[in-house]
């Protein structure tokens, strides 16, 4: 594959963007070699700058679940700009947004629009703290949400580890105020919560972690963790910017059957537009300015062409059994590429949940975020080239979920499976 106006590009804009990108993990940085430049994207697939065809597995990131530039997205877009980019006062659309979502999610009786999931988290974290007057945060290893103060904060291995900041400029007295847990540890939690319950505004928690490659939770650990909230008067809040839409229609939450207090949501909503959302009960909903007393605002907010795009978006994945046919090609996908690996005798094992899977370099099932990160990531990186080499883009990083759209059809399957071939044998040697 040629990559020259590829090169070119990260060559200037290294020059003026920090490390070459407007988001961290585009770099590149953790498998090494230099990211290519998109022109377009259609259906299952992204064309580089250089003119070659990617299969792609990232699909920005979530978003794109009925593929790239999906024809009825486009149109409702297109109509939407005819009249106007941005308005500044309440539009139609933003209204039916908010039925589809609470109709959609029935936990969600009130939803506040934002323009990204990182605004999502935030608010809901301010909207907890503020209803419950506590002020501590748990969160969980290996789950992000967003690059918030708050939720930059190290996971340590054990049951609790309390203000080490992760990231230069976060302030020591906010990271102080997160606690961060093992995920699918439900004795660590149960400690945690006999501990400094009574102190805990909210306990976020990304239902199936995709930013750690893939762990669903084990069973019952989102019930338990339900039970310990309710127990202690604690909030509990589901991060389905990932999840939503895509594990299930109705997200994380429906698939398990577990009610959370809040709900963050962002890709999937947005139709591939910045958008975010939060929702949640209509009490504690009521509480958002200018209901009630507790701040949050947008210049963009429900913006109209943003709402035009999410709202063709969540139209199509109701379709009958979208879901279901997404999780049987996520499944025969999954059972694909462990196939290939067997007959390379590379150590394969796979997690998916809907449409989101992860891929881990290991013999084992891996069930906690101290498994992935025991995996072989070397062989991963040289995994990920050899198949970016073959016109397949996993996402550039161990430590993230793959993504299906329902353009992902059997024969774009087929051909990554074959990919797979190729490219484990050249991890094996
Ligand atoms: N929450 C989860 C679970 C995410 O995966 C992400 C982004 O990947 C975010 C929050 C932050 O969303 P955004 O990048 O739109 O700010």
């Amino acid at each position: 594959m040629n990559h020259d106006r590829s090169h070119a590009l990260f060559s200037r804009a290294q020059q003026l963007l920090p490390g070459g990108v407007n988001s961290p993990v585009r770099a590149f940085k953790s498998v090494g070699g230099e990211p290519f430049f998109v022109q377009r994207a259609d259906g299952p697939y992204l064309y580089d700058v250089d003119g070659n065809r990617h299969i792609d597995y990232v699909g920005s990131w979530g978003p794109m679940i009925v593929g790239h530039n999906h024809p009825a997205v486009r149109a409702a877009v297109e109509k939407a700009i005819g009249d106007g980019l941005s308005f500044g006062a309440p539009c139609p659309a933003e209204v039916t947004m908010a039925e589809t979502i609470t109709r959609l999610v029935p936990s969600c009786e009130m939803v506040r629009m934002v323009n990204s999931g990182t605004e999502a988290t935030l608010s809901a974290i301010r909207l907890a703290r503020g209803a419950t007057g506590r002020q501590r945060i748990v969160k969980f290893e290996g789950c992000y949400h967003g690059h918030g103060d708050s939720f930059l904060v190290k996971a340590g291995s054990g049951m609790l580890t309390l203000g080490v900041p992760t990231s230069p400029g976060v302030p020591a007295g906010l990271s102080e105020l997160t606690a961060t847990l093992s995920y699918n540890d439900f004795e660590g939690a149960t400690r945690l919560f006999e501990e400094i319950g009574h102190e805990i505004a909210a306990l976020i928690i990304e239902p199936v972690v995709g930013n750690a490659n893939c762990i669903p939770p084990r069973e019952g650990y989102l019930q338990h963790l339900r039970e310990l909230c309710t127990k202690h008067g604690a909030l509990l809040i589901f991060d389905e910017v990932m999840t939503g839409f895509r594990v299930a229609l109705g997200g994380a939450q429906a698939h398990y059957g577990i009610t959370p207090d809040l709900t963050t949501f962002g890709k999937i909503i947005g139709g591939g537009m910045p958008v975010g959302a939060y929702g949640g009960r209509r009490e504690l909903m009521l509480q958002i300015a200018p209901a009630g007393p507790i701040y949050q605002a947008g210049t963009l907010s429900g913006n109209p062409v943003a709402m035009a795009a999410g709202l063709a978006m969540l139209e199509l994945v109701q379709a009958p059994g979208f879901h279901e046919r997404l999780s049987e090609a996520t499944a025969s996908l999954c059972e694909g590429l462990e196939s290939a690996a067997r007959e390379a005798g590379v150590p394969v094992t796979t997690n998916r949940v809907g449409a989101m899977f992860g891929l881990f370099f290991t013999d084992q099932k891996v069930e906690t975020y101290a498994q992935a990160t025991a995996c072989d990531i070397a062989a991963f990186n040289r995994f990920f080239h050899a198949m970016l080499e073959r016109g397949v883009f996993l996402a550039p990083s161990a430590y993230e979920a793959g993504f299906l759209s329902s353009a992902h059809d059997a024969a774009v399957i087929a051909a990554t499976i074959e990919a797979a071939r190729g490219a484990f044998g050249a991890v094996a040697r």
